[in-house]
């Protein structure tokens, strides 16, 4: 197998910061999904300040510093505090872990569900959920956000009550049937489902998750016994200008491997809003032009939009291999319409699912496999040269062109 790795438990946030090989890591949530212009132009201001100058979007739609001095971590504090951009305790900031689609609308009852999910879930009397337990809200025209990772799925429904009012699905990851009704009981159904899953020991590992409890097929309570007649998922939005629903408009820039210098985020806030994608993308809701920065992707072709790297060696302390330097020579050579992810360790941080092609650094060298999971590789380790040579000629056989 590809290897073992530390599982900490826990995901770093703001006020409880990881030790990294490079200083501390400091991931933001952003409250609604997005930061405001004010707030981006903030935050590139202290990864200039206090990090490696530079922002990392996660596969959450997190945004991440890294490099910060523990003498520094105070006074970072205070200025995100002051942005808006901090919770109240660490138990608020590590159980507030909901992603919203990036797409979301003023009048698609994202934002109010996602303030009193939020409250809910940071409220005393809520169970205390594992790490990765997430909160997918995915309320706009359909839903883009079904290959994202999450426990307890919300959609909307595309029928309405009989009084013309919208209603929503509640549902647990990997069960075919759910809960359905009213805007006003989402957050009631949703921490229903979250105390369920407490009560079922679904929180018996630090990594625990729904889909493995559903899988036991442990019966769910009667108001989620309704079944799934779900709208189906929208294609992934192409980089450019977005006109999916009604009223839609604003680009969607791609990020080099989730990253952007501190200059490209101040230079990306001057088209309004940046609202966080899990994709590794922005979308800029109220952009009227093309962003036209160097750094960005703005051609899903271009193969950089399609490769996932996480941080790898040296600056991951668990990391057997390096990853930025390998991607480059990937993107050389990965076939049109491929996909990659590169793994410093067998974790697979940047990326939970399969891949087309998958590599993780390991002792002595690299695995890679077809349409696998970094977790899930074997065999003998490759060097740098004979893996990209393998690559190589993998890419040239028909069955993988
Ligand atoms: S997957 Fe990458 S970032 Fe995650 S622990 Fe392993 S080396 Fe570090």
């Amino acid at each position: 197998m590809s290897g073992s790795f530390d599982i900490k438990g826990w995901c770093p946030g703001a006020l409880r910061p990881m030790l990294a090989a490079d200083g501390y890591v400091v991931r933001l949530r952003p409250k609604d999904g997005q930061l405001s212009s004010r707030q981006g132009l903030a935050l590139a201001d202290l990864a200039r300040r206090y990090g490696t100058g530079a922002l990392t979007l996660t596969s959450r739609a997190n945004i991440q510093l890294r490099g910060i001095e523990a003498i520094d971590h105070p006074a970072l504090l205070l200025a995100l505090e002051v942005e808006g951009l901090l919770d109240e305790s660490v138990r608020v900031e590590s159980q507030r872990n909901i992603l919203l689609s990036p797409f979301w609308q003023a009048n698609d009852a994202t934002q109010p569900l996602c303030v009193a999910l939020g409250n809910a879930l940071g409220d005393t009397g809520a169970p205390l959920l594992p790490s990765k337990f997430g909160f997918v809200l995915d309320l706009g025209d359909a839903p883009y956000l079904r290959a994202a990772s999450g426990d307890v799925r919300v959609e909307r429904a595309h029928t309405q009550s009989p009084t013309q009012e919208p209603l929503f699905w509640v549902y647990p990851e990997g069960a075919t049937t759910g809960w359905l009704g009213h805007q006003s009981l989402v957050v009631k159904a949703a921490m229903d489902l979250a105390h369920w899953f407490v009560r079922h020991n679904g929180f018996e590992n630090p990594r625990g998750r729904m889909r493995v409890l559903i899988e036991r097929a442990l019966p769910l309570p009667d108001a989620f016994q309704t079944p799934l007649d779900l709208m189906p998922p929208a294609p992934q939005a192409p980089l450019g200008a977005v006109q999916v629903g009604l009223g839609q408009g604003g680009f969607l820039v791609g990020l080099r491997f989730g990253q952007m210098s501190a200059d490209l985020c101040s230079y990306l806030c001057g088209f309004g809003p940046l609202h966080m994608t899990p994709w590794r993308q922005i979308y800029l809701p109220q952009a009227k032009v093309q962003p036209t920065h160097p750094a960005l992707l703005t051609d899903a072709n271009d193969p950089y939009s399609r490769i996932d790297i996480c941080t790898g060696a040296p600056a991951c302390t668990q990391a057997l291999g390096e990853t930025l330097s390998l991607a480059h020579e990937v993107a050389k050579i990965l076939p049109k319409g491929r996909f990659a992810h590169l793994s410093g360790c067998a974790k697979g941080c940047a990326r939970a699912s399969a891949c087309d092609v998958t590599i993780v650094a390991q002792k002595g060298g690299f695995l890679w496999g077809r349409n696998a999971q970094a977790g899930n590789l074997f065999g003998p380790a490759l060097s740098q040269e004979y893996l990209l040579e393998d690559l190589q000629s993998a890419f040239e056989r028909p069955d993988h062109a």
